[in-house]
């Protein structure tokens, strides 16, 4: 039997593992709601997606969605954890409760919000081209045919992977890697044309390559949000009140300022 998911913010421990125990086994050790309830927000994401969230020398990982998730917890009265793993296992993660919500840089897609819900939307995005400087490739008519790098799962390669007619390049021409990085070594190494990537990770893994470049254009607009079980709403509501006042106070567009310098 699966349980159902509690609704917890604002139940008291001792309410909240009476009613564990009243639903559970003791195989339900992972359910979202018994981390909420001990006063942990615990965050999915892939720590390998600079400015958003990327790993200080430190160890640390830090970035925007980290603190925007920070200052929600904040507002919930929550301790923030971070669980860093593959891209493409957070919506299992947070449908599991392996996670409360995911933050990722992560777009809001049609398909996607069939496995979650969606936050409201605290940042957009771009599909951006890298190439290098030296490329023949102009613009992304001069894509087809070509070997484009993507990141496993993500909206790049979901739109890449698709076929010409759909706005894509087809899969035979797609090679897809667990993290961004690994795609623009590759490039860098020659053995692929070009990568399809976020615009601000972009920009990151530019500064930090020799002879790369993006493209002056911009493949697919995007919309990223937390992503949050179906079973929890009232997290749902939490989140999305927390990001309203974050919003109206400023806060996130000081964070959003503090990573992403206008060029
Ligand atoms: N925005 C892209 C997506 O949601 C990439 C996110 C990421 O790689 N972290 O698919």
């Amino acid at each position: 039997m699966k349980m159902k998911k509690l609704l917890v913010l604002g139940l008291s421990a001792v309410m909240a593992a009476a009613m564990l125990t009243g639903c559970g086994g003791s195989d339900k050790k992972e359910e979202k709601s018994l981390t909420v309830t001990e006063g942990t927000l615990t965050m999915a994401t892939n720590a390998y997606f600079p400015p958003y969230e990327y790993y200080e020398e430190s160890d640390e990982i830090v970035g925007i969605d980290v603190e925007i998730a920070q200052a929600v917890a904040d507002k919930l009265g929550l301790e923030l954890k971070i669980e860093d793993m593959e891209f493409d296992s957070i919506i299992t993660a947070v449908q599991t409760g392996k996670a409360d919500m995911g933050l990722a840089g992560m777009t809001v897609t049609e398909e996607r919000k069939q496995s979650v819900n969606f936050s409201d939307t605290y940042a957009t995005g771009i599909q951006s081209v890298i190439v290098k400087e030296d490329s023949a490739i102009k613009s992304l008519d001069d894509l087809q045919g070509k070997k484009i790098g993507v990141q496993l799962s993500t909206t790049g390669d979901i739109y890449a992977s698709a076929e010409p007619e759909d706005g894509g390049f087809g899969k035979d021409n797609v090679e897809q890697f667990q993290k961004g990085a690994d795609a623009v070594n590759t490039l860098v190494a020659g053995k692929i044309d070009a990568v399809i990537i976020d615009n601000q990770p972009a920009i990151s893994f530019v500064k930090s390559n020799e002879g790369l470049i993006i493209l002056d254009t911009e493949y697919v607009q995007e919309e990223y949000a937390a992503c949050i079980s179906k079973d929890n709403e009232e997290l749902l509501t939490k989140v999305n009140e927390a990001l309203a006042e974050l919003k109206e106070d400023g806060t996130i567009q000081s964070i959003l300022d503090k990573y992403i310098v206008a060029e």
